[in-house]
């Protein structure tokens, strides 16, 4: 590893995982890693032990190497300009300041920035949105979060600058979701949703791991499994459905998938294409649908992206 030269170090709170990698302004992701997030038995995410991974991750870098400063990604309600978690649900988080728990050597600046458009940062400055003024990005995991850069600028309305995509209903009498709404978009399609589905159970299987739905997708990929592949056509379809209420108001016309269900390729995206095109022929143009390059580190590398962008390092 060469040292010395400048890097950031990108941090990815997620739900179930805690992600950091040091990146290089030309995208090289020098380290990386991923640990469970640990929680205090109230659920809440506990800060210490995220802090004490951040300290430790830094500490392992080689010496010498220049630490241009450290981006955040987080899901909830920011205050990115303050620095502020002031909700996120999953975490059992309220009025965090990420000042307590991220405390840089030397420093150097740190930045906080919504989940979605870490991860639309990240496809946009080293990956499948590369040079796309307008795209629409959104991942699906344990949730669906979305992201919209409308002529190269993100779109913001007051503190938000994600869209909560997962929460669109598909469906006027649809299942029940805890945000009050019927028919969600992610009670359909999201790791959750769809293990729930594999598993033929009432009731969620919980946050864990993607793999088991990956392995899965590889072996309906390589066997013809047409259980496996209803499942994958079946999410595609609903999926294509919550992107054409989308591109009905914004009009994008790209739309990059990521997180960890959109490892499936194409069993999920094919079906949405074809949904996407027999419900959209309207577009002014065709809508291109592409699998993002980072399905699961799209987050730290656009949290690393956040800082070269203020640090004007990109
Ligand atoms: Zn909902």
């Amino acid at each position: 590893m060469n040292v010395g030269r400048e890097l950031a170090i990108g941090v990815d709170i997620g739900g179930t995982n805690l992600k950091l990698g040091a990146v290089r302004p030309n995208g090289e992701l020098l380290a990386h890693e991923s640990v469970p997030l640990q929680k205090n038995p109230d659920g809440r995410a506990d800060i210490r032990a995220l802090s004490v991974h951040v300290d430790r991750f830094i500490q392992r870098l080689p010496h010498g190497c220049r630490i241009a400063g450290i981006g955040v990604s987080c899901p909830g309600l920011l205050d990115t300009r303050n620095r502020k978690i002031l909700h996120a649900v999953n975490l059992k988080w309220e009025n965090v300041a990420l000042d307590s728990f991220v405390k840089p050597p030397g420093g150097v600046p740190v930045y906080l920035e919504y989940d979605a458009l870490a991860g639309a940062l990240g496809e946009k400055h080293y990956g499948a949105a590369q040079g796309l003024p307008n795209f629409l990005y959104v991942c699906i995991g344990t949730g669906i979060g979305a992201s919209l850069f409308v002529n190269g600028e993100p779109y913001r309305a007051g503190l938000v600058s994600s869209l909560n995509l997962g929460h669109m209903s598909i469906a006027f009498d649809g299942l029940s979701c805890a945000c009050g709404n019927k028919g969600c978009l992610e009670k359909y399609v999201s790791a959750p949703a769809m293990r729930m589905r594999l598993n033929g159970k009432n009731q969620s299987s919980g946050d864990g791991p993607d793999s088991d739905l990956l392995q899965l997708a590889a072996q309906a990929a390589a066997s013809g499994d047409l259980q496996a592949a209803e499942l994958f056509r079946d999410a595609g379809q609903k999926l294509a459905i919550g992107l054409v209420n989308c591109l009905q108001l914004f009009g994008a016309t790209t739309v990059v998938i990521g997180g960890g269900v959109s490892q499936a390729g194409n069993l999920l995206l094919d079906p949405a294409r074809d949904e996407l095109a027999a419900r959209y022929r309207y577009a002014v143009s065709p809508v291109g649908l592409v699998q993002a390059r980072f399905p699961t580190l799209a987050g730290v590398m656009g949290a690393a992206a956040t800082v070269f962008a203020e640090e004007k390092l990109i």
